[in-house]
Parts: structure tokens; C-alpha cells; sequence
């Protein structure tokens, strides 16, 4: 594999151009075939994921002196957020909350019941329910300065998922309703890697192992199989499948990262609206973050204040909502003969609500990580960690947010440039392009005014 094949396939769009990363690095398959050291990882994981609960609920709940708001918030979900670009949904297949819920299973709890016709079609949508009703609740209830409720937010989604195992088969929740697994999945759209069955040697299967299972080994906990994996919104790239595959047919894929979310069209994102959800709560986080906190300036008590916020969130929704329908109706084409409607702006956004979600969230790191050691030594009674915080300087965040915005934003007119000069070629006028372009510029500046609040210089 040549360097410059590899920047080809990143950089050029050749829809069919990959490469089988499992053929490069056979190291890389051995360690998803034999299970040994992916199960070793998630234990440690699971161990860790047990570690930060009980310490969040029993432990001091003064924020200066409990580092697990800093694990939690600064230094885990940062991290996964991050690994989306890269590896996409891979983060699942070492994900702690459905530990419990093998674990019930395993022991024979569950009553296995067929899954519900009403989950199966509107689980998602109320999986985005979910992920609107935590970002809520993270941030107008402060919740990320109590190591006790963010204990308990990590044990409701643990729940969820435990509860889901007793009554399903498998892992119900994070096919149907985790909200993290939703909005990963989203986001992997835009992944460097896809997890990809090869279909010529699926076509001549007679076992379908990968889906069902054979001599005792459990079949895909999500219910796939990798010859039904076609996106990267389902799959937990757990590798489940590949031990179970005797033709060799799963692959992991390097790829462009845009060619999903150009074939596709947003198509199989499930829920358009999570995207608006998405950059409006960015927007809101932004704006309370920065010098205009309004709930705090014009409430006193928290029911006041949780009003005050939840109406600035709705207000960030329904501005993220008016681009999106605004663009749509410029783009004009709002059905494919192939796959019928879909809405063109919910991809040319994905990419800015992600670096939007990045840029939010490694601020936040940066911020926490400065007190992290100290607090740590308080917590456990070592002093010479008191003297080891240190500041990140002011000029860290908008070399951070800048960047990852521009990017953010070139991705998003580059998705918009090839609908209109490839897959619409013809169909979207000039004028009309330049006007969808406008809008994504608008939105780009809206971030980088309610980003420059936060940015303390
Ligand atoms: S879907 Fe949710 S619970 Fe399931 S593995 Fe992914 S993040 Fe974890
Ligand atoms: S991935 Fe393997 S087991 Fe599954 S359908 Fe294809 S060939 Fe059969
Ligand atoms: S298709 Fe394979 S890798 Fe994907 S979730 Fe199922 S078993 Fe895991």
C-alpha cells in the first residue's frame, strides 16, 4: 500500500476506491478474531466504567475534589467524540453499558421476547428523544459539576440498557435506542473507516453464521449480520461477525470520508431532525457558555433557570431548523428516484455539527483538564499532585475552535459542491447555489460569534 494511494483515497472521491485494512495490517483482524485482548480491553473498560459510578456516588461530591467529572466529561466523551472521524462506531464494540446486560443474559435472565413492531420502526426516533432530553439535562441542570448526578446519568443509560437485555435478546438497546449509539452513528457517516462485508463472497452463503450465530458462539448483537451492514449507523463494528464468517468476507475499509454521506444523501440518518437538535444545542451551549449566560442572569432559583434554558435551547433548534428547511427549499430537489425524499442540507450540515460538537467539547477538556491532577490529589490525600495544574492559555481555544470549524465548514460547502455538480448537475441554478452557499457561511459565522464568548481573551 503506497502513501499516495492511501492520500488518494482520502482526498480524491472515488466512490468504489478502498482499501482492506485488515489485508494491510492481518494483525489488526487477528485481534477482532480472537476475542482474548478485545475482551481483556473491555473489562478494563467495564472495571473503570464500575470505578467511576461508585466514586460519584459515594465519593466527595465537592467538584474540587472528585476527578471523576473530569474522566467522565473532559477526558471519556471528549475522546469518543474524536474517534468518530477515524474509526467511526468502533468506540461500541468496547462500550461498557451493555456489560450488565450480557452479564443478566448470560445467566439466563431475560425473557427473550420477540422486539416490538413499535420499537423496531419509531425506536430511533425516541432514541433522539433521549439524546435531546441529555443534553438537556447536562446542561441546565449543572450536572457536570455533581459527580453524583453524573454517576447517576451514566447508571440511567446502564439501566436502559440492562433492562432492555432482560426483556430482549441481544443488545436491543443499542440497535433501537441508546441515544449515544444514535448519534455516533450519525456521526460515523462521516467516518475515514467502514466496517463492510464483501458482497460476492456473501451471495454464495448458505449459513449466514454472521447473523445467526453456529456452535455456540452468539450471533451479531445488533441483529445485522455483516451482509446486511450497507452504512455506519448500526453496526457496532464490535467484530463479532468475522470469527463467525468462514469465507473471509468482512472487511475494514479505508474510504473517502464523504463517500456515505454523498451516496446516501443523510438518507439512513434516521431522524433529520437530530441534526438541527444537534447544532441548536451547540448554538445554546455557546451562548450560556460565553458571557451571556441568560438563565443564570435572569433566574436565581433552578426551576427558573432550567425554563430559561430550555427556551434558549428550542430557540437554538428552530434557527438550525429554519437553515436546514431554508436550504432545502433553494436546493429545490427534494426526492431521488432511487430512494425517494430526503432533506439535502441535513448532510451538508453533518459535517459542521460535527466539528461543532468537537470544538464544544475539547474546550471543555481543556478547561477541566487544568485542575485534574490537583484535584485528584485532594481527592486521594496526595499532596505533591496539588502543585502539578496548570493553565491552558486563552489563545488554545480559538486555535482549536478555528480550525476545526473552517474544516467543518469547507466539508460542508465540498458536500453541497458535489450535489450540485455531480448528482444534480444541471438541475440546481447558480444563483441558487450561491444562495445555499451563503447559508452555510451564515452558519459558520453564527459558531464562530457565540464560540468567540467563550474564548476569554
Ligand atoms: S449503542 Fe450505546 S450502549 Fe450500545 S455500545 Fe454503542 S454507546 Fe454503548
Ligand atoms: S459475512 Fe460471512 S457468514 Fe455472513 S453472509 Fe457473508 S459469507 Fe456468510
Ligand atoms: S455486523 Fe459484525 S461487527 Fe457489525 S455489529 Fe454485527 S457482529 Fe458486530
Amino acid at each position: 500500500m503506497s502513501f499516495k494511494r492511501v492520500l488518494n483515497i482520502i482526498f480524491y472521491r472515488e466512490p468504489n476506491d478502498r482499501i482492506d485494512l485488515f489485508k494491510i495490517f492481518p494483525r489488526l483482524k487477528r485481534f477482532f478474531k480472537r476475542r482474548r485482548l478485545h475482551f481483556l480491553i473491555r473489562t478494563i473498560g467495564d472495571l473503570v466504567f464500575a470505578f467511576i459510578i461508585l466514586v460519584g456516588l459515594f465519593g466527595p461530591q465537592d467538584p474540587g475534589r472528585n476527578c471523576i467529572l473530569f474522566l467522565s466529561w473532559g477526558l471519556w466523551w471528549p475522546t469518543v467524540v474524536l474517534s468518530w472521524f477515524f474509526v467511526g462506531r468502533m468506540w461500541c464494540g468496547f462500550c461498557p453499558f451493555p456489560g450488565a446486560g450480557r452479564i443478566v443474559q448470560r445467566l439466563g435472565l431475560t425473557f427473550n421476547l420477540p422486539i416490538p413492531p413499535a420499537l423496531r420502526r419509531y425506536g430511533i426516533h425516541w432514541s433522539v428523544a433521549l439524546l435531546a432530553l441529555i443534553i438537556w439535562i447536562e446542561e441546565s441542570t449543572g450536572i457536570k459539576e455533581s459527580p453524583r448526578g453524573t454517576a447517576l446519568l451514566l447508571l440511567a443509560i446502564l439501566s436502559g440498557a440492562t433492562f432492555s437485555a432482560v426483556f430482549f435478546p441481544k443488545q436491543a438497546w443499542c440497535r433501537y435506542l441508546c441515544p449515544m449509539g444514535r448519534l455516533i452513528g450519525v456521526a460515523s457517516t462521516l467516518s475515514l473507516t467502514e466496517f463492510r462485508p464483501d458482497h460476492e463472497k456473501c451471495r454464495t452463503c448458505k449459513t449466514f453464521a454472521c447473523k445467526r450465530g453456529a456452535e455456540g458462539i452468539p450471533g451479531c448483537p445488533v441483529y445485522l449480520g455483516a451482509f446486511n451492514v450497507r452504512n455506519n449507523l448500526d453496526c457496532l463494528v464490535c467484530g463479532h461477525c468475522i470469527e463467525l464468517c468462514d469465507k473471509d468476507s468482512p472487511q475494514l475499509n479505508l474510504r473517502n470520508p464523504f463517500t456515505e454521506l454523498i451516496t446516501n444523501k443523510g438518507r439512513f440518518i434516521t431522524c433529520s431532525y437530530i441534526i438541527p437538535f444537534l447544532m441548536g444545542s451547540q448554538l445554546t451551549r455557546f451562548f450560556e457558555d460565553g458571557g451571556l449566560a441568560i438563565h443564570a442572569r435572569y433566574a436565581s432559583a433552578w426551576p427558573g433557570q432550567m425554563i430559561i434554558y430550555s427556551a434558549v435551547m428550542v430557540a437554538g433548534f428552530l434557527y438550525a431548523h429554519s437553515f436546514i428547511r431554508f436550504g432545502a427549499n433553494l436546493f429545490g430537489i427534494t426526492e431521488d428516484e432511487l430512494f425517494g425524499k430526503f432533506s439535502p442540507m441535513v448532510p451538508i450540515f453533518v459535517p459542521m455539527a460535527f466539528a461543532g460538537e468537537l470544538a464544544y467539547r475539547l474546550g471543555y477538556a481543556f478547561t477541566s483538564a487544568q485542575d485534574f491532577l490537583p484535584t485528584m490529589g485532594r481527592q486521594f490525600g496526595i499532596g505533591c499532585l496539588e502543585e502539578l495544574g496548570f493553565h491552558v492559555p486563552t489563545w488554545a481555544y480559538p486555535a482549536i475552535d478555528l480550525p476545526v470549524m473552517t474544516i467543518g465548514t469547507i466539508a460542508g460547502l465540498f458536500v453541497l459542491h458535489e450535489f450540485v455538480n455531480e448528482d444534480f448537475e444541471g438541475l440546481v441554478s447558480v444563483s441558487r447555489y450561491r444562495a445555499i452557499q451563503v447559508l452555510i457561511l451564515l452558519m459558520a459565522c453564527s459558531y464562530l460569534f457565540l464560540m468567540g464568548t467563550t474564548w476569554r481573551i
